[in-house]
């Protein structure tokens, strides 16, 4: 397993698809089987949606293993979970269903829990420095991971509020003084890693992880129909971070005064937004919303229902950004606890080095480049690298043979062919001298 996914060795047919749609070049073929290399994988998922033998999958948690002997486990409940169903999404519909499968949605506190989140970005926006302006949602873990792998100049740009699907869990817990373990519901790969490998703390608030399909699947097997919705008169607020431009809105709601800010998706978007803010184009920006799934975590590769769909049910919410003189007291007192604050801080994630002592890598570096210069600079993937630098960069890592690349193995062949035609020709003279 690589932080959300999980390769099935037997089900890989080796057709390197995966390998080029990995945006951090960290999927290889080796031996005509997938392999992903944990330090570079950001869990976006774009390898698993383009496999067409099914042979990555999300790295859930066993649904009997989440259970282990109880009859009841607490949920944390995703934003897109809500609109696998109902016109408009419908929080409270979901609470029959999820008991009826044995899960206890803790749902409750995600209004106060979003709402904290959007105060406290709202806060940290106005309090900024221009210099690291504009400051990035760390909503999105893949992006977050994206920045500490390709851009950690941009660091601190991130803003310091954790997830409220994680802070949300402590909050559970200090209101219920429930100790018991949480199952979060993934709506992608990367919201699976952030239970089994957090950024932004030591150890994350959920116990176990099971995607938004897996939880649609259960509930509809037990013949919860659309039917039987009743749609509500108004819409939650948290249910907008579902979709791109959710979290924007939910900030702005906390400012009074227009909040300049970008939101994008999409892995592309997100790279080329990503670039020009580290090349400072958009330093007058204020807030930037970035998610890696098209149309935002409606379009998590862990849900069942259209991304298309999803975004139609969430605009037809009724929403009440304002909030009440009461909700703001208590919203007061969670701040001033700082409960929203990231744990940890974020720091870069380095390439294992070539070498244990900087000579040592200085020469390494100086036998990829001799590789490097060697192959086709084509970035076929034939050898299953995704390009000819990964290529170079797995042969001096010991990850990788010059033989893997197709060239330089017909390269070969052809000279022991031709080593072997001159061999034979000698076999011929031998074979007629000894005749006579
Ligand atoms: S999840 Fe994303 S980063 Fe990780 S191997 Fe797949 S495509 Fe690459
Ligand atoms: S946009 Fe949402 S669903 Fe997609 S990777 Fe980010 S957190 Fe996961």
């Amino acid at each position: 397993m690589a932080h959300g996914i999980r390769v099935l060795e037997d089900s890989c047919r080796g057709c390197v698809n995966c390998i080029k749609s990995c945006p951090t070049e960290a999927m290889r073929v080796i031996h005509g089987r997938a392999h992903i290399i944990e330090e570079l994988c950001i869990a976006c998922g774009e390898c698993l949606r383009n496999c067409r033998h099914r042979a990555l999958q999300l790295a859930e948690d066993p649904w009997e293993g989440i259970f282990n002997n109880k009859d009841t486990v607490a949920l944390m409940v995703d934003p897109s979970l809500c609109t696998q169903f109902l016109w408009p999404p419908n929080t409270d519909f979901l609470i029959g269903p999820l008991r009826d499968i044995g899960l206890e949605p803790i749902s409750g506190v995600n209004s106060e829990a979003f709402d904290l989140a959007a105060l406290a970005v709202s806060r940290a926006i106005e309090s900024a420095d221009s210099k690291d302006m504009p400051l990035i949602s760390t909503y999105c873990p893949a992006v977050v991971r994206l920045v500490q792998i390709r851009f950690p100049e941009l660091l601190k740009h991130l803003v310091p509020v954790e997830s409220p699907l994680e802070f949300g869990i402590d909050l559970w817990r200090i209101r219920t003084q429930q100790k018991e373990s949480v199952v979060l519901a993934a709506s992608c790969p990367a919201r699976i890693a952030m239970v089994h490998d957090p950024v932004g703390r030591e150890v994350s608030s959920a116990e176990w992880a099971v995607s938004v399909a897996r939880l649609a699947k259960e509930i509809r097997s037990r013949g919860y129909a659309k039917a039987e919705i009743k749609a509500p008169a108004e819409g939650e607020r948290w249910v907008q971070w579902g979709m791109l431009g959710g979290e924007t809105l939910h900030v702005a709601s906390f400012m009074n005064r227009d909040l300049n800010a970008i939101a994008v998706s999409g892995i592309r978007n997100v790279f080329d937004l990503l670039q020009e803010v580290e090349l400072g184009l958009h330093a007058e920006v204020e807030f930037v919303e970035a998610r890696i799934c098209d149309t935002g975590c409606i379009g998590g590769i862990g849900n069942a229902e259209s991304r298309f769909l999803s975004q139609r049910k969430i605009r037809s919410q009724k929403v009440r950004w304002d909030k009440t003189a009461s909700e703001i007291e208590v919203l007061e007192k969670l701040y001033r606890a700082r409960i929203w604050e990231l744990q940890r801080t974020i720091e870069p994630i380095n390439r294992l080095p070539l070498g244990e002592e900087i000579s040592q890598a200085m020469e390494k570096l100086k036998e990829m480049n001799a590789v490097y210069a060697e192959l086709p600079h084509i970035d076929c993937g034939a050898c299953g690298r995704p390009s000819c630098r990964a290529m170079a960069e797995d042969i001096i890592r010991g990850r990788g043979e010059v033989e893997d690349c197709i060239f330089k193995l017909r390269k070969r062949i052809s000279g022991l062919a031709e080593e072997l035609l001159l061999l034979s020709r000698r076999l011929v003279h031998t074979v007629v001298e000894d005749k006579h």
